[in-house]
């Protein structure tokens, strides 16, 4: 049974599931994030913790490469570093 756009990654075009998803803070669409360390999974998008709202934050590889589509007005902000 087809159901509409939700399901497939925005980055990839592959299929996903809720559990190996996430949505992405910039552009609104799922990809691939694997939120599970103990199983494998594939990343087409990063997370990271917000400092100034202290909350999660998605985003997919579309958005973070600034090469492949123009962002959309506002200030670029810097990749989010590795902590340490
Ligand atoms: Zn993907
Ligand atoms: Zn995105």
């Amino acid at each position: 049974m087809m159901t509409a756009a939700e399901g497939t990654c925005a980055v990839c075009g592959e299929a996903l599931e809720e559990l190996n998803s996430a949505q992405c803070g910039e552009c609104d669409q799922r990809f691939h994030l694997n939120q599970r360390n103990d199983v494998g999974g594939k990343d087409c998008g990063d997370v990271w913790i917000d400092e100034q709202y202290l909350s999660l934050r998605f985003a997919c590889f579309n958005c973070l490469r600034p090469d492949e589509r123009s962002p959309t007005g506002g200030e670029a902000e810097p990749p989010v570093g590795e902590g340490h």
